[in-house]
């Protein structure tokens, strides 16, 4: 049977990240950490875990600048240590664990020690390239990494690979479309993987015009169809280029070539992923659109915990429909994959400047369709401008995300103007 890895060498990067070793138990309680824990997929983390306590012992829960809702989760969940990346906001942390016997601490060096406290199961939910640090420190621990934060594969790829490899550490995709093709593949058989197809919901501009699209605003683009989530990704929904972090995400965490992926827009976000065989079978995992699916099913792997999430009732759905995505209106999809085919550092380029750009929308400085127009201006003019060399190290990313993000801002200044 060949190997339909082979062809370009997608197969002998890092190594597979999966499997790794169980998780330990101490007990029969199992040591979680959650990166991220004031987010939307922090509290659901927390909201699984709190359905039955006496399974899991809290180590660290980490935040950036929420200290009310940090000091209250800590409190609730009993954890050891409860630490924000913002130094400002320490006093109040301090404040309102006094007393509890909770340790508190700020700033980004204590997040990064937070993660490397030996846990034995760690959800990485830090948004964006902020998670780059702390979601490396916790795969050197060699135990189970949840990973939500998808920038870390997409801007570090590889090299994030090679330190999960170097720890032996369990990793575990928690994006949707990742996990479920975690569960619908064979990894025994993955040579006999021909295809694999990521979901995308097609985002509220699914149906606008080119014109409507253009004149989208910021509430317009939170408003997302399906899914509840975090601001930076809803607005990644909306352009399509969370499809397209999700390709490149796919691409490293499953060791297939680009042409094996490929992206369907199915509205209704009860398919997440379609996996092909060479023998014309396809394995789709299904579930209502709640992320505590993926979260419980890496909390549990290798078995399943029960989730308390709406059950399917395809009677009352009646259909499932599929589009292709229209990349004329979605422009964000294609320079992804370009980024991805590029090679060489061009998907830290495009995660640095799509932040960038995504923020600058937030803050209304550019229009929602420049959001994809400046990432493909900065990895146009990266490569002459900082240069388009593979990373070997993180200290290489981090050094292309910050040169990336000079740029990508220079752009949304030249825009906004
Ligand atoms: P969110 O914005 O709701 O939460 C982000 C978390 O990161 C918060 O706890 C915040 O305090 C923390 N944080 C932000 N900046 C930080 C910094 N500089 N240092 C330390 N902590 C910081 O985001 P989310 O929707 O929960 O998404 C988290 C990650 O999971 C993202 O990478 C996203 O792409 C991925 N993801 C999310 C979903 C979802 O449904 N929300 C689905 C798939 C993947
Ligand atoms: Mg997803």
């Amino acid at each position: 049977m060949q190997d339909l890895r082979e062809k370009t060498g997608n197969s002998d990067s890092a190594g597979h990240p999966f499997p790794g070793p169980m998780a330990k138990a101490e007990g029969n309680r199992r040591r979680v950490t959650v990166l991220g824990a004031t987010g939307s997929i922090g509290r659901s983390t927390l909201d699984l875990i709190g359905r039955s306590p006496e399974n899991y012992e809290i180590v660290a829960l980490t935040a950036s600048t929420n200290a009310a809702l940090l000091a209250e989760m800590a409190i609730r969940h009993g954890a050891k240590r409860a630490v924000l990346a913002s130094e400002a906001h320490y006093p109040e942390l301090k404040e309102r664990l006094s007393g509890s016997g909770i340790e508190a601490a700020a700033g980004e060096a204590a997040v990064i020690e937070a993660a490397q406290m030996p846990a034995d199961w760690i959800m990485a939910a830090i948004v964006g390239a902020a998670g780059l640090r702390p979601t490396f420190a916790a795969a050197g621990q060699g135990s189970c990494l949840a990973l939500a934060n998808k920038e870390c594969l997409v801007s570090a790829g590889k090299v994030f690979l090679s330190a999960v490899a170097d720890a032996n550490t369990l990793l575990l995709p928690v994006d949707s479309e990742h996990s479920a093709a975690f569960q619908a593949i064979d990894r025994a058989l993955s040579h006999c993987i021909e295809r694999i197809t990521l979901t995308a919901s097609g985002g509220p501009f699914r149906t606008w015009d080119a014109a409507r699209i253009k004149a989208a605003t910021v509430e317009d683009a939170l408003k997302h169809p399906n899914w509840t989530m975090g601001q930076k990704i809803t607005i990644d929904s909306a352009t399509l280029m969370n499809k397209g972090l999700e390709l490149i995400e796919a691409y490293h965490l499953f060791l297939v070539e680009v042409e094996q992926l490929d992206v369907v827009v199915h509205p209704q976000s009860i398919i997440h992923c379609l996996v092909r065989y060479c023998d014309g079978s396809v394995l789709a995992q299904m579930s209502a659109p709640d992320m505590r699916t993926p979260i419980a099913y890496s909390l549990a792997w290798p078995q399943r915990m029960m989730a308390p999430t709406e059950r399917l009732d395809l009677t009352r759905l009646g259909s499932l429909t599929f589009e292709a995505p229209d990349e004329n209106r979605f422009p964000a999809l294609r320079i992804a994959r370009e980024a991805l085919i590029a090679g060489g550092n061009a998907s830290t380029v495009l995660n640095a400047a799509n932040e960038v750009a995504v923020e600058a929308f937030i803050a209304k400085r550019i229009g929602f369709t420049q959001i994809a127009d400046v990432v493909e201006a900065a990895l146009a003019a990266a490569v002459s401008e900082i240069g388009g060399q593979p990373a070997e190290t993180l200290d290489d990313v981090l050094e292309t995300d910050l040169a990336a993000r000079a740029l990508a801002q220079r752009l949304c200044e030249m825009r906004a103007a």
